[in-house]
């Protein structure tokens, strides 16, 4: 009962311009099946093996994203059913999920993660590295990926200044991208911690985990 009525919660607040991406990672079955009897369908995961045992074991219509860091030679487990991969941050990478998606006859739709913490810890392509990219001839020659936004995670900070400029930086970066010729329309930030900063400053998807389902019982 918990897991709906903290989604009803926050479903309140939320725009349709902004999707809800259910971090469900470490959680078990039960708690999603009962997101998804209250109507949620977008479901965030971050380990691969994790992802595929969820996927077999619960309703088909559920969208699986993708939201960790990947290993490249784990693409293949969950190329035929991923609906969204946030966590992208190397051009290699990109380059095995377009040779599994043509495998599985798909177009993979993902979302480059972009640098914007200071913190070593962060995974994520320089903003310079996207921009190449996103100009460059490699990218008409990956057809199978469709990358359709960014991604980014913010400082671990509670100096919500700092956070909120991380965020305008990536929204700013993105605005500019389109402005160029990109056709990029997610821009994934924001977790239980900073979501309202984020969509403040023009997310339009937020993943949230523990605002959800509780907090998790070790660290990931
Ligand atoms: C775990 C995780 C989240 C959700 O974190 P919460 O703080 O529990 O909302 C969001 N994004 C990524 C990339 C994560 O790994």
């Amino acid at each position: 009962m918990l897991v709906k009525q903290n989604l009803k919660d926050f479903n309140k607040n939320l725009t349709e311009a902004v999707t809800l991406v259910a971090v469900s990672k470490t959680k078990p079955l039960a708690d999603i099946q009962e997101a998804y009897e209250a109507g949620q369908r977008v479901f965030g995961e971050n380990k691969i093996q994790e992802m595929v045992n969820k996927y077999e074991a619960l309703p088909k219509d559920i969208q699986w994203h993708m939201i960790g860091h990947l290993q490249s030679n784990k693409v293949k487990y969950m190329a035929h059913f991923v609906d969204l991969i946030h966590g992208v941050d190397s051009i290699k990478t990109l380059r095995e999920i377009d040779k599994q998606a043509k495998k599985n006859g798909r177009i993979i739709n993902c979302l480059i993660q972009a640098k914007i913490a200071k913190e070593e810890t962060k995974f994520g392509m320089s903003f310079d590295e996207i921009e190449s990219f996103m100009t460059s001839s490699e990218k008409q020659e990956l057809k199978n990926i469709s990358i359709v936004g960014l991604m980014g995670m913010a400082s671990f900070s509670s100096n919500e200044k700092e956070v909120s400029d991380e965020f305008k930086n990536l929204k700013t970066f993105f605005d500019a991208l389109n402005t160029s010729g990109c056709q990029l329309s997610i821009l994934s930030m924001g977790m239980s911690g900073d979501y309202q900063l984020a969509i403040d400053n023009g997310s339009t998807m937020i993943r949230v985990g523990s605002a959800i389902f509780g907090s998790r019982n070790y660290i990931v």
